[in-house]
């Protein structure tokens, strides 16, 4: 898909050969066995990698994640979308992207500890606060970032807080990172009913996946005074028409694990809920979600994505022809989480603190700033939304490559 989608955008921009090889391929790929002790005593050798994308306007910044189906095909497509979300909010950055293929729910937290720590190790060559930095995504949180701190603290014989973000606040994290991708969602959805003179009052809101994004996205839709009529996550969906209590429902997650068996809500087939009427569907779990099968029955008027890669290339097709659906780009959408992790770099760095109200202002400012680039060039150009922000980026880049030239 990542590659695909390169192909289209190069196509647009006019590339030349060179420019194109020199951006499409990932600078380093790696791949390492981690082994771990059981609790049980038993010995299991997990595959871990880390793609560096692109290293040519700064380190390499992007996501860790632990789930069965990583490989390092996805890692690779994942570090290639990073590497066009921090061109496109202009964060001196590279993109990668790193991944474990391991299934957390069923490994204790000592087992997690021990991986964590061991990939840590591994990787150690690779990494550092100003050529690789890591940082939360599917399946991790910031306590594998306090994990990833402490086991480089001891490699390196000082706390070097600029290693990994994300992590806790105690540990140098950054205040409203926690929040920041969904805050981000949140913001960019109301941005975009507003062009669409659809009042916040009587807007509604569907959200696939209620971990970290989705989570953060529900409550400040909700505080910006949009219902959320429909969630899910892996386990199944819920729905009701008068809109969720959130409050109530993070109560019952907290104590089930899952939205399902919500009382104050109907359950709702997972793959229906996407295509129920709405004002806003948030995709916030995994890839893939809205495909060819499912595009021509959404539903809403603003797709805010949420997730990484979340509509297949077949699905934009089918939302392209349509023309009634305002489209927010993943790399655009979820932007916040890495735009704050780049403030919490910074803050690591000059060894100081923002508040919350700091760090939300600035990355409300740099996601507008985005958004409105990706509008006026699409408007511009006569483009879709995600092939505008795609261009804008991977124009960046390519910029970069041109100007330093290339060694020897
Ligand atoms: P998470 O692990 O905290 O939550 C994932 C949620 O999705 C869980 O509620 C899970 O139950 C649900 N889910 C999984 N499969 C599902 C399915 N088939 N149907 C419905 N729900 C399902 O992960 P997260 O950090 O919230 O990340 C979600 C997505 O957002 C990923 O694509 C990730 O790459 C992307 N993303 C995350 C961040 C971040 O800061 N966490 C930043 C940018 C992008």
């Amino acid at each position: 898909m990542a590659a695909q989608q390169f192909d289209r955008v190069a196509g647009f921009l006019g590339l030349n050969d060179e420019l194109i090889e020199r951006c499409k391929w990932p600078k380093r790929l790696i791949t390492v066995t981690v082994p771990i002790r059981h609790d049980d005593g038993s010995t299991t050798v997990f595959f871990g990698h880390r793609v560096q994308q692109n290293l040519t306007r700064g380190p390499v910044k992007g996501g860790l994640r632990y789930h069965p189906a990583v490989d390092l095909g996805e890692v690779a497509a994942l570090a290639m979308w990073m590497n066009w979300k921090c061109a496109l909010m202009d964060l001196p950055f590279g993109g990668g992207k790193g991944g474990i293929a391991c299934d957390p729910r069923t490994m204790s937290r000592g087992e997690l500890e021990r991986l964590t720590r061991r990939y840590t190790m591994e990787m150690i060559p690779f990494i550092g606060e100003d050529i690789d930095i890591m940082a939360p995504d599917m399946g991790t949180n910031e306590q594998t970032m306090a994990w990833m701190t402490d086991t480089y603290a001891t490699h390196a014989g000082r706390l070097v807080p600029g290693i990994v973000t994300g992590k806790p606040l105690t540990l140098q994290g950054s205040a409203g990172r926690t929040q920041a991708t969904g805050h981000g969602v949140a913001f960019l959805a109301t941005r975009a009913l507003n062009k669409l003179n659809i009042p916040l009052s009587s807007a509604t809101a569907v959200i696939q996946g209620f971990g970290n994004v989705g989570s953060y996205a529900a409550y400040a839709l909700a505080n910006a005074g949009v219902m959320v009529t429909g969630i899910s996550d892996v386990n199944g969906a819920i729905w009701n028409d008068r809109g969720i209590n959130l409050t109530k429902l993070r109560a019952h997650v907290a104590e089930k694990g899952t939205v399902v068996g919500f009382s104050e809500a109907d359950p709702i087939d997972a793959d229906e809920l996407l295509c129920q009427p709405c004002d806003i569907l948030a995709p916030a779990a995994s890839d893939m979600a809205i495909t060819g099968k499912n595009a021509h029955r959404l539903q809403c008027k603003v797709l805010a994505e949420g997730a990484n890669g979340p509509t297949t290339p077949e699905a934009d097709a089918i939302i392209d022809a349509r023309g009634d659906i305002f489209v927010i780009p993943d790399i655009l959408c979820n932007a916040g989480g890495v735009t704050v992790s780049y403030f919490e770099w910074v803050q690591n760095l000059q060894r100081f603190q923002w508040s919350e109200r700091e760090v939300l202002t600035k990355l409300e400012t740099m996601l507008e700033t985005a958004f409105a680039k990706v509008l006026a060039f699409a408007e511009r150009n006569h483009l879709p939304n995600r092939v505008a922000a795609q261009a804008l980026a991977v124009k960046t880049v390519a910029d970069v490559k041109s100007q330093r030239g290339l060694f020897p």
